[in-house]
């Protein structure tokens, strides 16, 4: 009987144990120096489990064979060590898409994608996403709640242990939109930029964003110096604010402004996303609108053909008509790439992807 209750009792605390304290993979190595610090313990330590999390990739704390005892079990009782579960894996040609569980049994997913020069993922910062582009399947779902950092980091680290391979490039551009999670994104970006964290290079790491003018902003001055891309899509505000409503918030004149003031600040090159949607941003016309746009601006444009999702009305462009855009924005001398098609068959590709419970 008493051990009975002490079962009872025991899982009762591991399951407060999850929901009040934290996931590790939540902090900084220099919040983890905090708490090392009140806890009358040497900064160091941080560095120490650090390098267990994300070095050796251990994920039980009697495993952190240099860190004393009585350390270890501080550890224990105040934080978890946990990933998001893996619910499901679908591949295609040179991309894997995961499926992942979270706690509250919400679901996100996240894209692998073999490049020639390694291994790219693009993560899911959000479940769901309220910006409410009308081409993009993951905004069908309103957000239900920012992912924690730790969230964020854990699908890399449950890929990574999937496939026994590190990766060379993050891309933030699964679903949800990372500036109106910005806290946990930049907590995100140093943990796995960190020298004893992920070690992934901050050029190696992209974020995409569709236009939250104050946070281009506060990127500007963020020390990691990630690559920006932003989701333009159109290259005036009538047709920009049908499709992507937030541009009645931040119209492409202040967003561009924003970007000019980051690219100053941060003397890089900037990405304009530019999906291209048959017959409703595919002219010459709208090509001519989108250079005037961005003439002198070190950006280059990224065009994306569209992915297609049954829910939605709008088509790919023709190849002929992506050529002709194509060429038409190098004939004014603006740098321009037609983004690889990755995955499209198992809805894997860029705004295919949906929280839904399923
Ligand atoms: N919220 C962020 C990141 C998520 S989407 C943003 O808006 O940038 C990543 C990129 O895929 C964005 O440029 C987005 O506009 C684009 N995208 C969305 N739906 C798409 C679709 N069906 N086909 C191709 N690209 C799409």
């Amino acid at each position: 009987m008493i051990f009975f209750l002490f079962l009872q009792l025991h899982s009762f605390y591991e399951i407060i144990k999850a929901v009040i304290f934290m996931n590790i993979y939540n902090l900084t190595r220099e919040e983890l120096e905090n708490y090392f610090e009140t806890k009358n313990e040497k900064k160091f330590k941080a560095t120490q489990v650090y390098e267990w999390l994300y070095q050796k990739k251990i994920k039980q704390w009697d495993q952190m064979s240099n860190i004393k005892k009585e350390v270890r079990e501080k550890l224990q009782q105040d934080f978890v060590i946990e990933l998001p579960k893996i619910i499901k894996k679908e591949s295609d040609t040179d991309v894997n898409k995961y499926l992942f569980e979270l706690k509250d049994e919400e679901r996100v997913e996240a894209v692998l994608m073999h490049h020639d020069y390694g291994l790219s993922l693009c993560v899911s910062s959000e479940v769901g996403c309220n910006m409410g582009c009308k081409f993009c399947e993951s905004g069908r779902l309103k957000k239900v709640r920012n992912l924690t950092t730790g969230e964020m980091v854990g699908q890399i680290l449950a890929i990574e242990e999937d496939i026994h391979a590190s990766l060379y490039s993050v891309v933030i551009m699964g679903i949800g939109e990372p500036f109106d999670n910005y806290e946990n994104v930049i907590r995100f970006i140093k943990i796995i930029n960190d020298a004893k964290g992920l070690q992934i290079g901050a050029r190696h790491i992209t974020v995409s964003t569709c236009g939250l003018v104050p946070k281009i902003k506060e990127i500007a001055d963020f020390p990691i110096q990630i690559n920006l891309a932003i989701s333009l899509h159109a290259p005036n505000d009538e047709l920009r604010s049908k499709l992507m409503p937030i541009n009645r918030a931040y119209p492409i004149k202040e967003v561009l402004n924003a970007v000019e003031e980051y690219i100053k600040k941060t003397h890089r090159r900037v990405t304009i996303e530019y999906i291209l949607l048959k017959d409703v941003n595919d002219s010459v016309e709208c090509a001519i609108q989108l250079a005037d746009l961005l003439k002198g601006m070190n950006a280059y444009v990224n065009l994306i053909p569209y992915n297609e999702t049954e829910a939605m009305e709008f088509k790919k462009s023709k190849k002929s008509q992506i050529d002709l855009f194509y060429n038409t924005l190098q004939s004014k001398k603006i740098g321009v790439t037609v983004r690889r098609e990755f995955g499209s068959k198992i809805s894997a590709a860029c705004g295919q992807l949906r929280s839904k419970k399923v």
